[in-house]
């Protein structure tokens, strides 16, 4: 048997990018601006920083940043490059996303999200540790990719300003060092009383898209180069009617490929947790039924929000003689790539924000993906021989698709980057020079939303300390604010935890075929204000639960515990994990800002007047028919089924967010008086009726 670290170094040595490491390194060199455009799997992520570190970018204590749309692709990339390297994840090779920080004084290669180097900016403006910024996975053009590249821009004039500076004075280049420089460099920290000389910034672009260009010309004409990628044929199969629930046809077609197909794992697209879940428990209840030595299959899922120490698990083989099927987001498409596939099953669909800047409501909605989203995803299945792709859509639907996707810039709600832009000192929003400009009625419904919440002055100015404190939490503006006003309203406590629960997806679990069970245990945490309220209830139930066992108990043990009390009570064991570990970091947050943690106890009226008083902007007054109008967009909603305000239809509400389906429905509802928000949002209230 071979060792592995023999066995890595090969696998390393046999990627594409491998023959060309030489070249990549010195266009690197001779470019301060880089594009590499190269397929899926062929060791962009993983290889070039390694290349780079080799190469010795790394010296004088810098750091190689990459990153990344997804949080789940920093954290899986980053374990595999420290497992290539052969040393402790954290150490030489790390990661940073937000709530999860794996890095240290000497970590060389940092993989983080592109919204977390955005934070990083605020702290130090020149992003002075870095002497290269990769941002990967530039096509997906992402809202925090588009602005960190603005953003790169100007870090990189600055540098490139001050470096020229510092040659004139010292008559010596920083840079022309690191040029000769070949080895593998021990970093040596800066001298005492030294002015922080900075080299310049390089930045590469890597994008999976074939098209360069946009990229290129946005940076003054930038070299692009091309790492040629592998691929085997892969077989396109459609359906010959349009499907009308496709999550029922993927698991059929899975199983039809376990029973039909020779071996190979089968990669499914699926559009988030809830659908994930779903379809793992249909599979894992219809494989019993299958003849006894068909029951080899195991089912593995991989979203963002899945506990990091799941996510691996993808990545790893299937038992012995068992096909693997692999349950996962957009995320598959270019971000991570798996190895094994041979069969991808592509419902086309994903889910996608939009955001209608007349009525300044952002929703999260299914629709079809592009051209160019559908053939990644079948490239998926080519990567190591010749592989088969299932669309479940006509062909017919296929030629309707648009070919590429719009960046998110334009279709989502910019309160947030705008609020980052500002406490950068970036206060010409409108004449920022984005990539692509969002319109100009977005930008200005953004800056109201942000002036109405308190974050920006008349003069459209941060305000202080409301706004300062709002752009240093990592959360949406609205949530910021709900904490910021919670500790004036005596629960901070309540509105952490309730705030924690809404940053995850789906905190109760509903089995198809045990709804009627399920239903009866929220109940015993349905709170008769709402939603916000029962998530509290749950939250709370836990801790309690919890800490009657046994408080010494050992890790595992309140593991188990935990599991096994979800269980129970049909609440999702992964989610409210993540709410529970969301919560302790923006606990940490807000202690730092000197925010007063408070409980209002028994009282959850303050609660809800709090909740009036943050989300004034999502209010909604219930119709003679039952629906709901929304007051700020006079949008028509309806309350989703999930809520437990579904029933009971209260005459005005506060809702959390918007998802369209076949219907706008809202979710996680409180009820609240609608004299509240002319009592604690006059300045929006008192014009209106
Ligand atoms: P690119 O960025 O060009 O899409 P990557 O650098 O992500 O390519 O992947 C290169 C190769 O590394 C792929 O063939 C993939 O199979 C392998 N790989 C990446 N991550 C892992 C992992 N966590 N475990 C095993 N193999 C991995
Ligand atoms: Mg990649």
């Amino acid at each position: 048997m071979k060792f592995l670290r023999q066995k890595i170094l090969e696998q390393r040595k046999s990627l594409p990018i491998a023959a060309v490491e030489k070249r990549l390194v010195e266009e690197v060199r001779n470019n301060h601006t880089l594009i590499i455009v190269g397929e899926t799997g062929s060791g962009k992520t993983t290889q070039l920083p390694q290349y780079l570190f080799k190469a010795g970018f790394c010296r004088d204590v810098k750091l190689v940043g990459v990153t990344q749309p997804r949080r789940v692709a920093a954290v899986t990339v980053a374990k595999r490059v420290a497992e290539e390297s052969g040393v402790q994840l954290g150490q030489r090779v790390g990661y940073s996303v937000r709530f999860d920080d794996m890095t240290c004084g000497s970590t060389r290669i940092k993989y983080m999200t592109d919204g977390l180097l955005l934070r990083e900016a605020l702290l130090d403006p020149r992003l002075s540790r870095y002497s290269v910024i990769v941002v990967d996975e530039a096509h997906e053009r992402t809202v925090h990719t588009d602005v960190l590249l603005g953003l790169l821009k100007n870090v990189q004039k600055a540098r490139s300003q001050s470096a020229n500076e510092l040659a004139g004075r010292a008559n010596s280049n920083n840079d022309t060092n690191l040029e000769k420089d070949n080895g593998v460099q021990m970093a040596s920290p800066p001298k005492q009383g030294q002015v922080a000389k900075l080299p310049p910034l390089r930045l590469i672009i890597m994008s999976a898209s074939l098209d360069a260009r946009i990229f290129s010309e946005y940076f003054g004409g930038a070299k692009a180069v091309h790492v040629q990628g592998r691929q085997f044929p892969v077989d396109v199969f459609y359906t010959l009617h349009a499907e009308t629930d496709y999550v029922e046809a993927a698991m059929v077609t899975i199983f039809q490929i376990h029973l039909e197909e020779a071996p190979g794992d089968i990669l499914v697209f699926l559009t988030g947790q809830e659908e994930i879940e779903s379809v793992e428990g249909l599979v894992r209840d219809k494989l019993p039924q299958l003849p006894e030595g068909n029951r080899n299959m195991v089912t593995v899922p991989i979203y963002a929000s899945l506990p990091s120490e799941q996510q691996m698990k993808a990545f790893m083989p299937a038992p012995d003689g068992f096909r693997k099927v692999i349950l996962a987001t957009n995320i598959a498409e270019t971000s991570v790539t798996i190895p094994g596939i041979k069969y991808v099953v592509d419902p086309g669909v994903v889910k996608a924000r939009n955001y209608n800047p007349r009525t300044g409501i952002e929703s999260l909605n299914i629709i079809p993906t592009s051209k160019a989203q559908a053939l990644q995803r079948s490239g998926r299945a080519g990567r190591e021989g010749p592989g088969k792709c299932f669309r479940l859509y006509t062909e017919r639907e296929f030629e309707k698709l648009a070919d590429s996707t719009v960046p998110e810039i334009k279709r989502c709600n910019l309160s947030n980057v705008i609020l980052q832009l500002k406490a950068l000192g970036i206060d010409d929003i409108i004449g920022f020079d984005f990539m692509e400009k969002p319109s100009r009625m977005a930008i200005v419904k953004s800056l109201e939303e942000l002036f109405l919440l308190g974050a920006l002055t008349e003069e459209y100015k941060l305000s202080d300390p409301i706004g300062n404190q709002m752009a240093k939490l990592p959360l949406d503006p609205i949530y910021s604010k709900a904490l910021i006003l919670s500790s004036q309203f005596n629960c901070l406590e309540e509105m952490l935890i309730a705030v924690s629960m809404l940053s995850v997806e789906s905190i109760f679990f509903t089995p198809r075929e045990k709804q009627e069970e399920a239903r009866t245990a929220v109940k015993r945490f349905s709170s008769p204000e709402g939603d916000h309220i029962t998530l509290i209830n749950v939250y709370r139930s836990c801790d309690e639960f919890l800490e009657s066992g046994n408080a010494n108990s050992s890790k595992e043990k309140t593991f188990k515990n935990m599991k096994k009390w979800c269980k129970e009570n049909f609440v999702n064991g992964r989610s409210l994990r993540h709410a529970r570990d969301v919560h302790s970091q923006i606990r940490d947050h807000v202690k730092q800002m000197g925010l007063r943690i408070a409980s209002c106890g028994e009282d959850m009226l303050l609660f809800r007047r709090c909740l009036a008083a943050s989300f004034f902007l999502n209010a909604a007054l219930k119709q003679p028919d039952g629906t709901y109008r929304a007051l700020a967009s006079s949008q028509m909603v309806q309350i989703h089924p999930t809520s437990v305000l579904f029933r009971a239809k209260p005459d005005c509400i506060i809702f959390n967010e918007l998802v369209r389906t076949n219907q706008n429905y809202i979710r996680d509802v409180t009820r609240i008086d609608p004299m509240w928000l002319t009592e604690l949002a006059p300045h929006f209230y008192a014009r209106q009726d």
